[in-house]
């Protein structure tokens, strides 16, 4: 077990997980996180896929707004599939079959707008010296944040890459999704084969620029790797109080964001961790009185917050 699985073993508190029992306890844990949103000299993000969810974007459920346009259900029918996560991860017969699911799927990212939590998020650090750290695929964090304060640890599925690699390179999704759907029409579960994506370079198949076997961990990774760290550095010795702020961080990857979070809160005094999530309560013990869980869905939270600071009335965001 690393070191850091080991704090995660040994420092969750055994809790079970319950929301607010009133609104008052609920809206004074937001109050607090605002007034330590306001005193932060510097805001470490780290988002997870809870925050995609709580705008209606969640990729392990069925989803409405994907199913209603008639492309979940066909390939549903064709695959047996339930979710965008099971479509993604199915075994196609063809490679003609494969891209033309994951076509539907960037096609129905690219288009989805940016969630209300996100616009909210953004509203409340523009003012402010932050960093977005996530592990989403989905764009929400690239559409939203400034590429400069962001690290898309996982990739983004608006990026394609060859799927050896044999180079170093990403190229953007849109040129090669746009001609597959057209080709495709409303009800095909199947691309034309001279349309299938391939790498100018080595004539391979490419593939979506997220993690997998295969991620290409380029210069354009590594450049967000290198914003990241020398964000989170100075921050910690320079700054006077400085803000982990985690959103909808689930249990799938602790290594990326919530473990180094909670090591580094705990190595640094001047370093709070808030955790804002629909599925935790329990405080990681040894951050002691350096940590804030709140319990809740993240729409609503952001919702709230965003008016006890008066930055937008009801519906502006
Ligand atoms: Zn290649």
């Amino acid at each position: 077990m690393s070191r850091l699985m080991g704090l995660y073993a040994q420092h969750l508190s055994a809790e079970t997980p319950q929301a607010y029992g009133n609104e008052a306890d609920y809206d004074a844990a937001l109050a607090h996180v605002a007034e330590l949103v306001c005193e932060a000299d510097a805001i470490v993000v780290g988002i997870g896929s809870g925050m995609s969810s709580a705008c209606g974007y969640d990729h392990y459920h069925p989803i409405p707004e994907f199913d209603q346009g008639g492309s979940l259900e066909r390939f549903r029918r064709a695959h047996g599939f339930e979710n965008l996560m099971d479509g993604y991860y199915h075994l196609y017969a063809t490679n003609e079959e494969r891209w033309a699911f994951t076509t539907a799927y960037i096609d129905y990212m690219e288009s989805a707008p940016v969630g209300r939590a996100y616009r909210q998020l953004s509203a409340l650090l523009a003012e402010r010296d932050y960093f977005v750290l996530t592990t989403n695929v989905d764009g929400q964090v690239r559409r939203a944040f400034p590429d400069a304060r962001t690290w898309l640890f996982q990739g983004d599925f608006a990026f394609l890459q060859c799927s050896q690699p044999c180079c170093d390179e990403l190229w953007p999704a849109d040129r090669y999704v746009k001609p597959m759907l057209d080709a495709m029409g409303g009800e095909g579960v199947s691309v034309p084969p001279e349309l299938l994506p391939r790498c100018p370079r080595c004539g391979w198949l490419m593939a979506p620029w997220v993690r997998d076997e295969g991620f290409l961990e380029g210069e354009a990774w590594r450049a967000g790797k290198r914003r990241y760290e020398v964000f989170v550095e100075d921050a910690l010795l320079g700054s006077a109080r400085v803000l982990f702020l985690e959103l909808g961080v689930g249990g799938m990857t602790p290594s990326i964001i919530e473990l180094p979070f909670w090591d580094m809160v705990a190595r640094h005094d001047n370093a709070f961790l808030i955790r804002i999530n629909v599925g935790k309560t329990a405080e990681p013990r040894h951050l002691g009185e350096r940590s804030l869980t709140v319990c809740a869905d993240i729409a609503d939270a952001m919702g709230r917050l965003c008016t006890m600071l008066g930055m937008a009335e009801e519906g502006e965001l």
